[in-house]
């Protein structure tokens, strides 16, 4: 067997609940595509509604032992999982690529980051607080303690098929909490190998239950509808985002929302234009442009700003567009056709409307779902490539003369996820943090995720944080006790 078949037929295509895989009801199935050739690579449980509440029932039984289970198993369990991650990276990136197309590489580095977020909720397991004071009067005490929340669903998208379920399943663990993780349909599998990991490396049954499904609206209704449910994260775009809240209104659910970007990226005259266009290719380039983080639109001083497109669709123009499993390849095929046409859609448009593509601007060779790195310039304001969520390879360069017109333009988006800025002057550098309607801030540097970090946005790009000491209060409840003596 090539290494493809054998990484393939490694990974359990069932359900996992309550620590076993089993078939969905009737044995129904759904199809995984490789996004490089568009042909099937395999198929996978496709869960009804009635699975989705086995799963949720899993996680409910299992949760009072959970929570009872030592913070040092808890905290052991998440380290031998941060170790197996980095010694089946290979195997896991391979995986990754052939559903998702990211080259084979990226996907490495995808796993090691999904890996950080194991490691960084090993450490906060241990770390779980609370405190006592004596009231101002003197009369009495506060003792306040946190808890796990419960029961959590977890829905994740596609884009980042590892990292995105790692770090909501670590701090839960760390917490906790017991879960049902629903992946995207167009990236099953790797969630499917994640869950055998964590089982190997000793999670016990029902804590993490696995449910995969074309009906996602249709599967997670009843869970997110049902009394015994507690939180509901999600990662995804921000129109299913606002859906999912409105469901989780019911049960007054608390709700974490990593939600769509628009993030600008801002270049001074006084920039370091090197740099600047190396954190561009980073903050452009990274998955194809399929992140939220992905730099959607390009703002530089219109002193430097013929300077930087020419650098930029210098290194942009360089790169190889193929199959991720290939050697050499640096850009893989963007997810599906419906996205393909949809980058293709907003470069026509702006066009159409004066911009030029001075590298790029077509749909790349072969089957699969290419699109070629893109540079445009005289992008005009009306242009929708600004405004829309591009998740694709296109950098729209438009120009602007102050700081109050670099500011005013970075903040005209209903998004607030991150924001790069590009300058040398100090001063100037935290006036523009400070102005910047986001949750991150990329300052003179390319990539800001980062285990240790509070991740998440402002606006409508979400609500909570994932990650760094604010990732696990989104799993404990807080509980105060007056006491008095
Ligand atoms: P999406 O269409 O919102 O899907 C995300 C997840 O939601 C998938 O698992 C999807 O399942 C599921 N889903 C879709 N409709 C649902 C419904 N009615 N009920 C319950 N679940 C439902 O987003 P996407 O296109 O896959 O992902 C791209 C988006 O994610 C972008 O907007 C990107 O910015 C955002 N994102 C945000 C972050 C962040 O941290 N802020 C990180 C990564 C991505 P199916 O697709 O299988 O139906």
């Amino acid at each position: 067997m090539t290494s493809e078949e054998s990484v393939l037929a490694s990974v359990p295509k069932q359900l996992y609940i309550g620590g076993e895989w089993r078939d969905a009801t009737g044995g129904a199935t759904f199809e995984v595509e490789d996004p490089a050739t568009g042909k099937t690579l395999c198929s996978v449980a496709d869960a009804s509604p009635e699975d989705a509440v086995a799963a949720l029932d899993a996680a409910v039984a299992a949760q009072a032992g959970w929570a009872a289970t030592p913070p040092n198993e808890r905290s052991e369990i998440l380290h031998r999982a941060f170790l197996a991650l980095g010694e089946r990276s290979e195997e896991l990136a391979l995986l990754m690529t052939l559903e998702m197309g990211k080259a084979v590489a990226e996907s490495k580095g995808e796993i090691a980051y999904a890996a950080e977020f194991f490691r960084w909720f090993s450490g906060e397991a241990l770390r779980l607080d609370g405190y006592y004071k004596t009231t101002g009067n003197g009369q009495s005490r506060v003792l306040v303690m946190r808890q796990p929340v419960g029961p959590c669903y977890f829905i994740t998208p596609w884009n980042f098929p590892n990292a995105m379920g790692t770090r909501k399943i670590g701090p839960a663990i760390a917490a906790g909490c017991t879960m049902v993780v629903k992946p995207a349909h167009q990236t099953p599998l790797s969630m499917l190998a994640l869950a055998k990991v964590l089982a190997e490396c000793g999670l016990p049954p029902g804590v993490l239950n696995v449910i995969t499904a074309m009906r996602s609206g249709e599967v997670s209704a009843p869970i997110i509808g049902d009394p015994r449910l507690r939180k509901l994260s999600f990662t995804g775009s921000t129109q299913i985002g606002k859906k999912l809240i409105a469901q989780a209104a019911d049960q007054v659910l608390r709700v974490s929302m990593e939600l769509g970007g628009n993030a600008p990226f801002l270049v001074f005259a006084d920039a370091d234009l090197d740099a600047a266009v190396e954190g561009a290719m980073l903050a452009k380039m990274r998955n194809m442009g399929e992140a939220c983080t992905s730099a959607n639109r390009f703002h530089v001083h219109e002193s430097v700003a013929e300077e930087f497109a020419a650098k930029l669709a210098a290194r942009m123009g360089a790169l190889t567009v193929g199959r991720g499993t290939e050697d050499g390849t640096d850009v893989g095929p963007l997810i599906d056709e419906t996205q393909q046409g949809k980058v293709a859609e907003l470069v026509e448009d702006a066009v159409a409307k004066g911009a030029t593509a001075i590298t790029g601007g077509t749909k790349g060779e072969g089957d699969g779902y290419f699109y070629t790195p893109t540079v445009l310039t005289g992008v005009t304001p009306d242009a929708k490539v600004l405004v829309e969520e591009i998740f694709g390879p296109v950098a729209p360069i438009a120009t602007f003369g102050t700081d109050e017109e670099a500011i005013a333009a970075a903040n005209r988006t209903e998004y607030g996820l991150v924001a790069y800025v590009y300058t040398r002057d100090l001063s100037r550098a935290f006036r523009v943090c400070e102005a910047l309607e986001t949750g991150m801030i990329g300052l003179n540097q390319g990539i800001v995720s980062n285990a240790g970090a509070p991740f998440g946005g402002v606006k409508q790009s979400g609500t909570g944080r994932e990650g760094g000491n604010e990732g696990i209060a989104e799993y404990l409840d807080t509980k105060y006790v007056a006491i008095n003596v």
